[in-house]
């Protein structure tokens, strides 16, 4: 069953614009009565009718599949360096102040030049937005979702080169770039669906002689704010959520990938996303975020990163400043000090092979990354060993011709997390690496690291590193596994290898994550089958990628009518 837009009502400009692309796009059925007359069109959705599938990945190891990929890195390499402006309300504005948007893997190469918004920015994009809600909060949802189900259309067609931006901006490799982009197109083709669920809604009761009815309405404008490690997916995944559900947004991507959400937003402004609904703003967080966040206008703050920012938002937000007249909704994604428990009787290779993957991917910097592993004694000499083994195994390098590993996001990062490891050589036993890969090229270069012994309740075992470093922590047995993975103050993933049937209905019961995994590795939730986020200081569990996440966006609006 397909849908049509509603009667075209005497519209302003923009909504008109909007329409104007998904007329372009539509596919009229020949058989159809309405294949004769010149409107209402059949936006471009009836072919997102079916259920949702995630998006597959690539394989590599199909050479055409390889060919396609460096060709769309020499496109892109051959892009480097442009200049990106702000957009508020439709319009470009340039600033004196700009940002360099630098590859982490070689730091002189420059990936994108970024106007930097500040603290005047402020409220030219607040009153672009709240122009903009007058009239996208009132568009069908239908239209919204079809926007929706373009971008994932448009984004499909050219999956190789978002992909490839990723490998410069923030030195992804192939396979994990592949992710972040069909994440992406996940979270299109899934909050469409949402939203158009969400429209269905009833009321569970019908009283006598009443109509009683129940609507999920936008908010208003939401301060987007995104991290840089999963820089298209998380950044478009609150984005596309909000806009889904009729908010319009001020979005101030990190500092350190600004160039793939202007990318994103050029997508959104190609499938005739109107003026204002989107304003991109790349800036400073502590002046240009902060200042969003206690703008009284500002409804909601969509925020995923650490949690020392998390809670400062939370804070600032809390404050009514003058003039405002609502409690600002806060939905936080924080950090995570992610563990696997390795079970005495757990497959110690398929144990070592998803601990390496989920301590190591992406240089061990997501928020789901495993950061520790605490395995039973009795199998603890033999898994390090392993371990051992398949760390050493890792290459580090050039993720243009896809090594396994890249470099970390920039100088500060590595400082720091060098600092870990000159903290781990005191508190426990390195196992392999220890050092920068110097010999990996001019990047932010660090090899894989794992510290053996490490105790509990030390800075490595408690505090999120995010990088590539990884402690490995004895346990007597299952239950002091389990006490040490639930003692720190996170809990965003967490996994268990075991083969005992009464251990894994323990771990579900008593391991406090917001993500269990059982007998795989802890990173790699996908779209609709892990919806994602986490307990205690990891955030507001806000659980992305699930039936939960639109109602975050919107407010219920109960309307009892009586019949006459
Ligand atoms: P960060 O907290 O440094 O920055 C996140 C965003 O907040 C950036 O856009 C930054 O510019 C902005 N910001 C900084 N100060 C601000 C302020 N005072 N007011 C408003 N905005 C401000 O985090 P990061 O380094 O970009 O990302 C890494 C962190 O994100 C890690 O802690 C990681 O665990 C976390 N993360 C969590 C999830 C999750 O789903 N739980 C997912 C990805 C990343």
């Amino acid at each position: 069953m397909g849908f049509f837009l509603g009667p075209l009502q005497p519209c302003i400009f923009k909504r008109c614009k909007l329409i104007k692309v998904l007329a372009q796009s539509s596919t009229r059925r020949k058989d159809s009565p309405m294949a004769t007359l010149e409107a209402p069109v059949r936006p471009r959705t009836t072919t997102h009718q079916g259920p949702f599938v995630t998006e597959p990945f690539f394989d590599f190891r199909n050479e055409e599949n390889a060919r396609r990929m460096r060709a769309a890195i020499a496109k892109v390499r051959g892009q480097l360096g442009r200049e990106y402006d702000l957009i508020i309300g439709g319009k470009h504005v340039k600033t004196g102040d700009k940002i360099k948007s630098l590859n982490p893997s070689q730091p002189s190469q420059i990936v994108g030049i970024h106007q930097k918004a500040g603290k005047e920015h402020v409220e030219p994009a607040m009153k672009a937005a709240v122009e903009a809600f007058q009239s996208w909060s009132r568009t069908t949802v239908e239209e919204r979702a079809s926007l929706l189900f373009r971008a994932a259309d448009l984004m499909r067609q050219r999956k190789m080169e978002y992909m490839a931006w990723l490998v410069f901006e923030v030195s992804k490799n192939w396979a994990e770039a592949d992710a972040d982009i069909s994440e992406t197109i996940d979270f299109c083709e899934f909050y469409a669906r949402e939203a158009l669920r969400f429209a269905k809604a009833q009321t569970p009761v019908q009283l006598p002689g009443e109509r009683d009815t129940l609507t999920y309405i936008p908010l208003g404008v939401g301060a987007v704010i995104p991290p840089w490690n999963f820089p298209c997916a998380i950044m478009a995944g609150m984005t596309l959520a909000s806009i889904v559900s009729g908010n319009t947004v001020i979005l101030k991507p990190s500092s350190d990938s600004p160039t793939i959400a202007a990318k994103f937003v050029e997508l959104l402004e190609e499938c005739g996303i109107p003026e204002g609904v989107v304003n991109f703003c790349p800036g400073a967080g502590a002046s240009f975020g902060d200042a969003v966040v206690a703008h009284p206008k500002t409804r909601y703050i969509a925020f995923t990163g650490s949690r020392e920012v998390g809670l400062h938002i939370n804070q600032v937000a809390a404050t009514q400043a003058p003039g405002q007249i609502w409690i600002k909704r806060t939905i936080l994604e924080m950090g995570g000090k992610d563990a696997i428990i390795v079970d005495a009787d757990a497959d110690i290779d398929s144990a070592v092979e998803g601990v390496a993957q989920a301590a190591f991917g992406f240089q061990g910097q997501k928020c789901s990354a495993c950061s520790r592993a605490i395995v039973d004694e009795r199998v603890y000499d033999k898994f390090l060993e392993q371990l051992k083994a398949r760390v050493e195994k890792i290459q580090i390098g050039d993720v243009t011709e896809n090594a396994a590993m890249g470099a970390v996001i920039n100088e500060g990062s590595m400082k720091t997390i060098l600092g870990y490891i000159e903290q781990g050589k005191k508190d426990g036993r390195l196992l392999t690496g220890g050092e920068r890969a110097t010999d990996a090229g001019e990047g932010y270069f660090i090899q894989p690291t794992v510290f053996a012994d490490i105790p509990p309740k030390s800075k490595l075992e408690q505090e999120e590193i995010f990088g590539p470093v990884l402690a490995v922590i004895k346990a007597r047995g299952f239950d002091h596994a389990l006490e040490i993975a639930n003692d720190t103050e996170f809990g965003l993933t967490g996994a268990v290898y075991t083969k005992s049937r009464d251990k894994i209905d323990r771990a579900i019961q008593e391991f406090h994550v917001g993500n269990l995994y059982i007998n795989r590795k802890c990173t790699g939730a996908m779209v609709g089958a892990h919806p994602f986020g986490g307990f205690n200081m990891s955030g507001t569990d806000s659980k992305s990628g699930g039936p939960d996440y639109l109602y975050l966006f919107t407010q219920a609006k109960s309307v009892g009518e009586k019949l006459l």
